[in-house]
């Protein structure tokens, strides 16, 4: 009962990898990744093409009936990177600032991201032009199944499995996964991952992404000698990544000065009550008006004293305008490509740690991963096991990433992305070219 797809366009392949142009966004971003690693691993002129350019991508349109009665148009994206070592995956954005070429950038990332924590997948990204906070829950959810049956041919447990992202959640997985399991027939609950728990979803996904960035992070720190309760850390965006990372950083004893949203941001620096603060955010959508902290504006939170910064908020950030003003020693990318090709290298020459968001992050996809699993065997583990396997593989991860960057003088971004890209290019090379 697979619907046909009547309009794809093929992508458009990336520049040969000599034209270096100066990056201006994050798909300049991470075809800049890319070709530092390609370096690395002499890879060649081909098979860096064929990595930097999407496998597959299809922009579709999305009437939208309002709520008034009125029809408004939206526009939707699903990009496809790769497929070469599992099905594509990767998660939905909701916001006014999806283009095209972010969600290219952000299934690039989503492909390296499998591969370095060796989970079974190629990467995928999917966005929505649309401001969430503008439409009421009735309205997102018929933008959703539009969006969903629109990509119907692409998506499912064995093509590619969407996950929340930006301004999207749960209750956003439970309407695709209903939309395709109609479509077909019957429930199929590995086709979307970040599901309501009481739908097939995993104890501790939720969670997933501020835990891994927090045990990471806390790696990090002691990786340069710093202590949790000798602490201090600022966190540019409070979702579902910032809002957990600080929970979880608080808890681990870390003193938490200063949290942002898109609003504005708020600054204690005697360290801000996370419970006091969370229960503010539910109450009035904003960490700003939290009392007891000063407001301050929301890029200056980057350039605070601190020990730590996650980024969890947007990509392009840390830029090289703002970084060298970053007092932060150690950066654990929470987001998706907060830091430019050109901050990165300002960071490091300032002798700053920063830990890259396909390692940082990954904490999301790996309890995806085990979702998925979990959804496939009709078997649920347990909230521990959960834990205990997402803390294994983070930690894993920055141990292997960490020795790669140490042993070859590397960044640990370039011997992240290396390894990832060693691993989906011997996909490649295993599986030869067709036909
Ligand atoms: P979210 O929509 O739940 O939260 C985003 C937060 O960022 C909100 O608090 C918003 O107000 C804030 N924000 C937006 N623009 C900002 C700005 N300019 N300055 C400060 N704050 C700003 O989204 P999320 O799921 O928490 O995702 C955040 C980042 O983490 C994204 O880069 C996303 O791709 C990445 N990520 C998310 C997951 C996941 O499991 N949700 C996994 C891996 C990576």
């Amino acid at each position: 009962m697979t619907a046909t797809l009547t309009e794809t366009s093929a992508p458009a392949p990336a520049p040969a990898p000599s034209a270096a142009a100066a990056p201006a966004g994050p798909l300049d971003d991470a075809r800049s990744q890319l070709a530092e690693a390609a370096q690395v691993l002499g890879l060649s002129d081909g098979m860096q093409r064929m990595l930097a350019t999407p496998r597959r991508e299809v922009t579709v349109s999305i009437p939208l009936r309002r709520d008034d009665g009125s029809q408004d148009l939206l526009i939707g994206h699903r990009v496809q990177h790769n497929f070469s070592r599992g099905p594509a995956k990767g998660g939905i954005r909701y916001s006014p600032h999806v283009d095209l070429d972010e969600v290219r950038a952000l299934a690039m990332w989503m492909t390296w991201k499998c591969a370095l924590l060796d989970v079974p997948y190629g990467g995928a990204k999917g966005g929505v032009r649309i401001d969430p906070r503008a439409y009421s829950t009735a309205e997102l959810e018929r933008v959703t199944r539009r969006f969903t049956s629109e990509i119907l041919p692409l998506i499912g447990p064995e093509r590619d499995i969407p996950a929340p992202d930006i301004g999207t959640d749960e209750n956003t997985m439970a309407w695709m996964m209903d939309t395709y399991s109609v479509n077909h027939g019957h429930t199929v609950l590995g086709v979307v991952t970040g599901k309501p728990v009481a739908l097939g979803g995993s104890l501790g996904r939720a969670s997933s992404t501020s835990r891994g960035v927090v045990d990471v992070a806390l790696a990090a720190l002691e990786s340069r000698g710093l202590a949790p309760d000798s602490t201090t850390a600022a966190v540019q965006g409070f979702g579902k990544v910032g809002r957990g990372a600080a929970r979880f950083l608080a808890e681990a004893g870390v003193r938490v000065t200063a949290v942002s949203d898109q609003y504005g941001a708020v600054v204690g620096t005697s360290g801000l009550d996370v419970d006091a603060l969370e229960a503010h955010v539910d109450a009035t959508g904003t960490v700003v008006g939290f009392d007891g902290a000063d407001e301050i504006d929301g890029a200056a939170l980057l350039e605070l004293d601190v020990d730590l910064l996650v980024p969890a908020a947007v990509e392009g950030v840390l830029t090289a305008e703002n970084a060298p003003r970053v007092r932060a020693r150690v950066v654990v990318e929470g987001a998706n490509g907060p830091t430019t090709p050109e901050a990165d290298a300002i960071l490091a020459d300032a002798g700053a740690l920063v830990v890259p968001d396909i390692l940082a992050n990954a904490g999301g996809v790996v309890v995806s991963y085990f979702e998925w699993v979990q959804a496939n065997q009709a078997y649920w583990w347990t909230l521990p096991e959960v834990e205990a396997r997402l803390r294994e593989r983070m930690l894993g991860a920055w141990t292997a990433v960490r020795e790669y960057a140490t042993s070859r003088d590397l960044s640990l971004r370039t011997a992240a992305t290396a390894m990832a890209v060693e691993r989906v290019a011997t996909a490649h090379r295993l599986r030869g070219l067709y036909p």
